[in-house]
């Protein structure tokens, strides 16, 4: 089965008696290992859609599947990273990046090495006992990444990751983004703005169009002009 599968998904929110219909109907798939981007204007139901397949939202119709199962609730197999870093001031890097593990009760000798390697191999091995007020946002950026990837998500959701940064950092966080994911088949979907690093990242990108979200079109990325 697909690793994401949305079949014709509405998103209604309800706030202040005010009804806003965020998608509607959106059906599309990514399939094992692809590199999918999301694109469209502010508001048109990208990060709805995450949300969706985190299962932090639940459709107001239509229903949302990883690998084939609906999704009812957040799954270990899918790891969630946003613009902003959500690291915690007072704990240290090291134990940022094993605060999910910790929750997920999978912390251990194994999980984590695994995420001390991820750690040193993004470049941030001597920051593990600082504390994130002591990096830049280049920096913090990535720890969220290796606390991300240290969960060993089946499925990777990113939220425009890199869009804070300044463009030196975003390139070198793509390009550890690339390395990272390099061999270890991980599903990505990624919400961006930045059509250069869609194209540069992606193996197909949706576009969505707006009020209410839809379906533009798909993009297919000839390999020639990815990094991945
Ligand atoms: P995008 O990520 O493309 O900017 P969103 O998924 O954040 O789009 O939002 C889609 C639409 O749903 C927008 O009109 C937004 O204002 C609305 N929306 C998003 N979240 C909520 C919410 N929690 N309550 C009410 N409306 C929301
Ligand atoms: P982005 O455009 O980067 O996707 P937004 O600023 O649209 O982010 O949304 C940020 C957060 O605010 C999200 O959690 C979204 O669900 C929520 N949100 C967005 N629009 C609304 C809204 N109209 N009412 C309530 N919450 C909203």
């Amino acid at each position: 089965p697909p690793a994401v599968r949305l079949i014709d998904v509405t998103k209604h929110y309800w706030s202040k008696e005010e009804e806003t219909i965020a998608l509607s109907p959106l059906s599309f798939y990514v399939s094992p290992g692809e590199f999918v981007s999301l694109v469209g204007a502010s508001g048109c139901g990208k990060s709805t859609v995450l949300s969706l397949v985190a299962g932090l939202l639940q459709p107001t119709a239509g229903e949302v599947q990883i690998f084939g199962q609906r999704v009812s609730h957040p799954s270990p197999r899918v790891g969630y990273m946003l613009q902003r870093d959500c690291l915690l001031d007072w704990r240290t890097v090291k134990k940022n990046i094993t605060l999910g593990l910790e929750l997920s009760g999978r912390f251990n000798h194994h999980t984590e090495n695994h995420a001390r390697y991820l750690l040193t191999e993004l470049g941030l091995g001597h920051t593990l006992h600082q504390y994130p007020a002591q990096l830049s946002g280049g920096m913090r950026q990535r720890v969220a990444l290796v606390r991300t990837l240290a969960l060993q998500p089946d499925i990777l959701l990113l939220d425009e990751p890199f869009s804070a940064l300044d463009i030196q950092n975003k390139l070198h966080l793509e390009e550890l983004l690339v390395q990272a994911l390099k061999g270890r088949g991980m599903t990505t979907l990624l919400v961006t703005h930045d059509l250069e690093e869609a194209l540069a990242l992606s193996d197909r990108i949706l576009v969505l169009t707006g009020s209410p979200g839809r379906l533009k079109r798909t993009v297919e990325i000839p390999e020639a002009i990815r990094k991945l």
